[in-house]
């Protein structure tokens, strides 16, 4: 190991374990909105050392602010959230500008950064993506695919501000779906990286080296915090996006995405991850110190797969025919907006069915010994989902009973309590099969064992349980 690399742990390990200290108490949880975010903008202008400045404005009239930091000749440009729903990094660059604004700690590196430096971030891109929790902007276009045609005024203010800029360095900030794996293991890709292409040859020239290179660093920064968490992003070149334009474009290009992590559907800890992994390559980048790098050991990261389930059920027996068929079933949990997207449940589905020996799941129940059936439908048929408060709810699922009966239609798609609800015409008998909600039971002969309610679950012989919201269908 080199001196240089060990500094970076070093330092790293410091940024992780200090974290709570910077970390901005207002962003608690992904769904927030512009309006969450300006109040804390507003805190910089107190600031003489940060420059805030209206880049623009979204397709519904929002701002869109650019924070610049330092005077380096190195120039940074940082955008986040270009698709609404993802927002893990930018909870952290408030973080990053807590750090930058705090005395006493990090004052070697803080100013080392700020002499060698000039930082510019566009928090949050896409705003009115934000607001509805969607990825795609107020037209309904995918700002990611819009890098040519610009038809977005969020699309034109980032262009313009590379062209402008000419930044020696970017970093475009995603958050991608919490099921990928690294390569073929059961591991969930919490970070993943990409040296963005920039033509279809995928060819390496001194401009996607250096992302290599800095992300070579972030890589053996992230392995200790999240040993063999890391995956390398598909290089395939996508002529529409960003990421690749702006490689071309000569900008040094940094994807990150945001990935999956047990037990953190906030994404908090993940938020961490981005906080340390930026600024350690920012120290990177105002110390040179990436370009001893060796570019090669970029390709040692595995490469994102798809190997992986929410829930994944082995081996179990179900009936077709009169005949027991032995199953795997894959199960997704999928989160639905609710109101004003402010908050969400889920709806569940049964992905894939069959043999699925080569895949993983993130929870896995061996259900060899097992078979499948439908749950119990309560005998009262509910005025409205109000009703529901009338019932000791878990003791009936722990007796096997999933589902109730609406006597009129709800507007609801999912609810707060772990209950199967059925809308007045939808049928309850039902294969359990693909594109199903899974909400059934396991049991042993007649000995009920596990109880499914809209992919979440209870194992009635220990009262384990992953129990979560419930659907209306
Ligand atoms: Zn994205």
């Amino acid at each position: 190991m080199t001196t240089a690399s060990s500094q970076d742990l070093t330092f790293s390990r410091h940024l992780f374990d200090t974290y709570d200290t910077y970390r901005d108490t207002a962003l608690t949880h992904r769904r927030f909105k512009q309006a969450d975010i300006l109040p804390l903008i507003d805190k910089l202008k107190t600031d003489s050392r940060f420059d805030i400045t209206k880049v623009g404005e979204s397709v519904e009239k929002r701002p869109i602010q650019m924070i610049k930091v330092g005077n380096g000749p190195r120039k940074v440009l940082l955008w986040s959230q270009m698709h609404g729903d993802e927002p893990s990094a930018t909870m952290a660059i408030f973080d990053i500008f807590n750090l930058l604004r705090a005395d006493g700690e990090f004052e070697e590196f803080k100013t080392k950064l700020l002499a060698e430096t000039t930082l510019y971030f566009v928090p949050m891109l896409n705003p009115d993506g934000a607001e509805r929790y969607q990825r795609r902007n107020a037209l309904d276009i995918d700002l990611n695919r819009d890098a040519l045609r610009l038809q977005s005024p969020e699309s034109v203010i980032l262009k313009g501000l590379q062209q402008s800029l000419k930044p020696e360095v970017g970093f475009n900030l995603h958050d991608q779906s919490t099921r990928y794996s690294v390569g073929h293991t059961p591991k969930q890709a919490t970070i993943s990286f990409l040296a963005t292409a920039y033509d279809e040859a995928r060819n390496i020239n001194p401009v996607r080296e250096r992302s290599m290179q800095l992300i070579v660093g972030m890589n053996r920064v992230l392995q200790q915090f999240i040993p063999g968490g890391v995956g390398r992003y598909s290089d395939e070149f996508e002529p529409r996006a960003f990421g690749d334009n702006i490689q071309k474009w000569g900008t040094t290009l940094i994807l990150i995405e945001s990935g999956g992590y047990p037990n953190d559907p906030e994404k908090q800890f993940i938020r961490k991850l981005n906080y340390v992994s930026i600024l350690t390559a920012l120290q990177a980048i105002a110390t040179d110190s990436y370009k001893t790098e060796s570019r090669s050991e970029y390709n040692t990261i595995p490469e994102n797969e798809r190997y992986l389930f929410d829930v994944l059920i082995r081996k179990a027996q179900i009936m077709r025919g009169g005949k027991p068929v032995t199953v795997d079933i894959g199960i997704n949990r999928y989160e639905v907006n609710v109101g004003n997207a402010a908050t969400f449940g889920y709806r569940s589905s049964i992905d894939d069915f069959g043999d699925l020996s080569t895949f993983f799941g993130i929870e896995e129940i061996d259900a060899t010994g097992l078979t499948v059936s439908p749950g119990q439908i309560h005998p009262d048929t509910l005025r409205s989902l109000a009703d529901l408060k009338k019932y000791q709810l878990d003791s009936l699922v722990q007796k096997g009973v999933t589902t109730f009966r609406l006597a009129a239609p709800s507007r609801a798609t999912t609810h707060l309590a772990p209950v199967h609800l059925l809308q007045p015409t939808t049928s309850a008998a039902r294969p359990i099969q693909t594109g199903r909600i899974p909400t059934f039971v396991l049991r042993r002969g007649n000995q009920l064992r596990y109880v499914f309610v809209n992919g979440f679950w209870l194992d009635v012989s220990n009262n384990a349980n992953k129990l979560g919201t419930g659907v209306v269908e």
